[in-house]
């Protein structure tokens, strides 16, 4: 259901360049809640990163996502003290930006499942404990 929603994208918008003064990212666009606000025009790709990002704050009600989306960061920043890292391994933006470049991606896309599967990527690739000699 609601799988072929899309947000409403405006483009050459300033809200980006806003958000990235008060936050770590310098985005380029953000999705938030039936919107998209882009600094310059949007490529295909990007306008499916966007749309994955509304499908995934639909399905949790919007409040869901924001809720997780920042426990996920802060949690990722947290391990890692870095902003671009800990964005990256959002498992939000995991999903985005491996479905993306797929064009058939949102078609195919699980509810919940798709996002839910990235969540412990950090912690897969993490650090080996040393063991003394
Ligand atoms: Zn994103």
């Amino acid at each position: 259901m609601f799988k072929n929603l899309k947000p409403i994208m405006f483009e050459n918008s300033r809200i980006p360049g806003w958000v990235s003064k008060f936050t770590p990212i310098d985005a380029y666009a953000i999705s938030f809640f039936i919107f998209v606000f882009a600094k310059g025009e949007l490529s295909s790709l990007t306008k499916r990163h966007e749309t994955i990002h509304f499908q995934q704050q639909l399905e949790l009600l919007f409040v869901g996502q924001w809720l997780l989306y920042a426990y996920y960061f802060v949690r990722n920043y947290m391990k890692l003290k870095d902003g671009k890292m800990s964005y990256y391994l959002n498992p939000f933006e995991l999903e985005a930006f491996v479905g993306a470049p797929n064009i058939n991606y949102l078609k195919t896309r699980k509810r919940y499942s798709s996002w839910w599967a990235y969540r412990k990527q950090y912690k897969s690739g993490g650090h080996s404990k040393k063991t003394k000699k």
